[in-house]
C-alpha cells in the first residue's frame, strides 16, 4: 500500500473532525504531519510559504484552532515558544516529548509502556501527566566513544 499523503491525511482528519476544510487548515496540518519534529509558529509559517503566501495572523489561528479540535497539540519548549505538533491515531492524546538540549528540537514520542506513578497528597486526582525527556537528538549527540578512542590514537605513543 502506499503511504499516504500528508496533504491526504490532513484533508481527512479535519473532515472527520466534522469541520470545514479550509486550505489554510489543512496545508498548516499537513505540515505538521511532514515534520520530523514539533514546529513552532514561524517554522510553520516558513513551511507553508514555500507552497503559497500565508499571513502570520493567519498561522496563529488556524494553529489555535487545531489545538481547540485536538489536531495538533501545542508544547512549551525551555526557551517558552510553542511548539505544534499532529495529534492523530499513532500519537495518542498523553505522550511523552522529548527536547534536545542542544538544538532544541522537541519530538513527539510514543506513549511510554508503563506511566510513572506520581504519588499525590490524599483527595488529589492526577488528570494528565506531562511526560519531558531532555537529552541530545541523533544529530547533536557526539560521535560514539569507539570512533573518538580510534581518532585520538596517531602520534602520541
Ligand atoms: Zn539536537
Ligand atoms: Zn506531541
Amino acid at each position: 500500500m502506499m503511504p499516504r499523503l500528508p496533504i491526504d491525511q490532513a484533508e481527512t482528519m479535519i473532515r472527520a473532525a466534522g469541520a470545514r476544510v479550509t486550505r489554510a487548515r489543512i496545508e498548516m496540518l499537513a505540515a505538521l504531519l511532514a515534520a520530523e519534529h514539533a514546529l513552532t509558529h514561524h517554522e510553520v509559517e516558513k513551511r507553508v510559504n514555500r507552497a503559497h503566501a500565508i499571513d502570520r495572523v493567519t498561522v496563529y489561528r488556524v494553529l489555535e484552532w487545531l489545538t481547540a479540535n485536538e489536531l495538533a497539540h501545542k508544547i512549551a519548549g525551555s526557551d517558552r515558544v510553542w511548539r505544534f505538533g499532529a495529534t492523530n491515531k499513532e500519537h495518542a492524546r498523553q505522550h511523552a516529548h522529548f527536547e534536545c538540549n542542544r538544538c532544541g528540537a522537541m519530538i513527539c514520542l510514543d506513549e511510554p509502556d508503563t506511566k510513572p506513578h506520581i504519588r499525590l497528597p490524599s483527595g488529589f486526582h492526577a488528570q494528565e501527566v506531562d511526560l519531558l525527556t531532555k537529552g541530545l537528538c541523533a544529530k547533536c549527540a557526539p560521535a560514539r566513544r569507539k570512533d573518538r578512542r580510534r581518532r585520538s590514537v596517531p602520534g602520541w605513543t
